[in-house]
């Protein structure tokens, strides 16, 4: 069966023109499938139109939320509400062209296990498509993950995927890169992008700045979540040792100074004195920071967590007894 989950917010201009496109294209792929809309608290004529598609198409779910929740959310939702073993996101506004599905479709099938659209002539305005081009290349760069477009909201997963990512914050903009994390094969597929049919972007500027910090928070969570001690501990230590060997030189021209040896100025005043005693309390810092992170992580520990099964060859021996 294939899941289709369309996350939306005030699109009442394009949800029916939409699922006319999905039936079009969904119908001769001969597999059941059903239509998942996540109403993301829309304040417009959205509800009315769903419950029309609903009544008329027994394929199509619709789950409402009691206010806007965002994106990420109404893709939690959808993801949890669906049934199929391959579930398909897309954006309402018919940016994304549903007639790129058996594409999509076929990609997955040559062993991925996430295939992400590609916007290569992007329809987007300008002040959308540069921060884009940096998040992209940002994120390419320091996940090691080499895609041209993470956030694009058209993306084919095996059910799998869906159900071992923990999608929290704005972490939409981010599915690739956790499920490569989690081992998963992800690839990327160049697909055709269109103006938004109808109504208004709901991202603005802000996004950039969003975008950026929930990146820190993903790099870390796939990087060094398993460890925290092993990057605040190990930093913290070596700054910290900076730190004293510093204060140890000036003290020890400090007993050179008291008992004459040397003609030194006084030490509490050199510049070098106070970065010391800076390097060693930042040291110090970090290192119970990394320590707190341990403790964190320790008492939020799952052992299933840690891993991701991709088969088990396994028969059913008897038992001798
Ligand atoms: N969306 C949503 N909740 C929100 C904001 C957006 O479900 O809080 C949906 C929106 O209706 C659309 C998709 O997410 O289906 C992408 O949003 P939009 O087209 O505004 O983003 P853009 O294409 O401008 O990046
Ligand atoms: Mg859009």
């Amino acid at each position: 069966m294939l899941s289709i989950v369309i996350p939306l917010f005030n699109e009442e201009g394009n949800l029916k023109l939409l699922h006319q496109k999905l039936v079009i294209v969904l119908t001769p792929l001969d597999q059941p499938y059903e239509i998942i809309f996540v109403d993301d608290g829309s304040t417009d004529n959205s509800p009315e139109i769903l419950r029309d598609l609903h009544n008329q198409d027994a394929a199509v779910q619709v789950i409402h939320f009691r206010q806007n929740f965002g994106k990420t959310a109404a893709l939690t939702a959808g993801f949890r509400q669906s049934r199929g073993q391959v579930i398909i996101t897309l954006d309402a506004d018919l940016q994304d062209d549903p007639a790129e599905i058996p594409a999509l479709l076929d990609k997955l099938n040559q062993g991925y296990d996430l295939v992400a659209a590609w916007r290569h002539h992007r329809q987007d305005p300008r002040d959308k498509t540069w921060p884009s081009r940096i998040f992209n290349w940002g994120v390419s760069t320091f996940s090691g993950l080499h895609l041209h477009d993470f956030n694009c909201g058209f993306k084919v997963y095996r059910r799998a995927v869906t159900e071992q990512i923990s999608l929290y914050s704005d972490f939409h903009r981010f599915i690739p890169v956790l499920a490569a994390g989690k081992g998963f094969r992800v690839t990327e597929l160049p697909v055709q992008h269109h103006p938004r049919h109808s109504g208004k972007s709901k991202y603005g500027a802000g996004r950039t700045i969003r975008g950026l910090l929930d990146f820190v928070t993903v790099l870390f969570l796939t990087t060094y979540l398993r460890h925290p001690l092993r990057l605040f501990g190990a930093t913290g230590l070596i700054i910290f040792g900076i730190g004293s060997l510093i204060e140890f030189y000036l003290a020890i021209l400090w007993f050179m100074r008291s008992f004459g040896l040397m003609d030194v100025g006084p030490i509490g005043t050199r510049p070098l004195f106070t970065v010391g005693i800076l390097a060693i309390i930042l040291g110090i810092q970090l290192f119970s920071t990394g320590l707190l992170g341990e403790m964190v992580r320790y008492f939020t520990f799952k052992p299933e967590h840690e891993y991701t099964i991709e088969r088990i060859l396994k028969k059913e021996w008897p038992i001798n007894k």
